[in-house]
């Protein structure tokens, strides 16, 4: 080992939010500092070589298989939270992984296209039959307009341009169709009780977490949003699901109390590890916007 720290070099010298460049340090380890701006993002200011290029997921392995169906169920509910928002219509998942969105994207009767930086997950997804593509945040290969839904479930996070990625999000989601995003939650308690010591923020030889360069809350990430063209529409899951089958809506009504009444707790307890919200796609970009 070298006794010498390692040389860290910018990865972002303002905050990709509200252009700052004054962010205080939140967590610094001898490989990656991270900051807290005032606007409230939390992101990587600047890293040693080892964890700067870092792809999103790993290969696929059957301990994740394992939980493939609990992974389907809960993308089912994600996806008829969009739904709430949006018609029906193709669907695209980012960073599809091994296929649980598009597979209960397929159960709910939608056309499902995903796309996936690793290749054996996209062989897999392949293998099953899905409309897997290999791309990244910074090229989605598809025409303009071309889906009514997109979902990114721990995607946004990974990239230190988020504005770059939601702006090639935008393109290919028609006006008024539905981003559903899921990413961890920058308030999460324990990770705010003591960020230098929080899994959130640990160097890992990926990366922090298998590569993150940035932590949203609700409402920054909704900030981001506003500026690059998307409305959010809701934060956190819905209680009733309008295209669910008429029994489970039901079950959904009766239940509505108790669940309104759990997420209440977890959110003044800030016990959510990871936050969703669905966002609309704005016919026109916001006229105050500056680059
Ligand atoms: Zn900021």
């Amino acid at each position: 080992m070298n006794s010498a720290p390692p040389l860290q070099h910018t990865i972002m010298a303002q905050c990709p939010l509200c252009a700052r460049t004054d962010a205080a340090t939140y967590a610094a380890f001898p490989v990656m500092t991270w900051v807290r701006c005032r606007c409230g993002l939390i992101y990587m200011r600047s890293a040693a070589d080892y964890g700067v290029a870092i792809a999103a997921a790993g290969a696929p392995n059957l301990h994740y298989s394992r939980r493939l169906r609990r992974r389907i169920s809960k993308s089912r509910h994600q996806i008829l939270d969009a739904l709430n928002h949006t018609r029906p219509g193709a669907l695209l998942d980012i960073g599809c992984a091994l296929g649980y969105t598009l597979q209960a994207a397929r159960e709910l009767g939608l056309d499902a296209s995903g796309v996936e930086i690793d290749e054996a997950a996209v062989e897999f997804c392949r293998a099953q039959g899905f409309d897997v593509q290999v791309g990244t945040l910074s090229h989605l290969p598809f025409e303009a307009d071309r889906f009514q839904i997109i979902t990114m479930k721990h995607v946004l996070e990974h990239t230190p341009d988020p504005r770059q990625a939601l702006a090639e999000v935008r393109r290919i989601l028609k006006p008024g169709g539905a981003l559903f995003i899921a990413v961890p939650h920058a308030g999460y308690r324990r990770a705010v009780r003591d960020p230098q010591h929080a899994k959130f923020y640990q160097p890992t030889p990926t990366g922090a977490e298998g590569g993150h360069y940035i932590y949203y809350t609700p409402a920054t990430l909704t900030q981001l949003l506003a500026s690059c063209g998307f409305e959010v529409v809701r934060v956190h899951p819905h209680l009733v699901h309008r295209s669910a089958p008429a029994p489970l809506r039901l079950l959904q009504y009766l239940l509505a109390p108790l669940r309104w009444a759990a997420q209440q707790v977890l959110s003044a307890l800030a016990l959510r590890k990871e936050f969703w919200l669905v966002a609309v796609r704005r016919v026109e970009m916001p006229q105050t916007e500056s680059s």
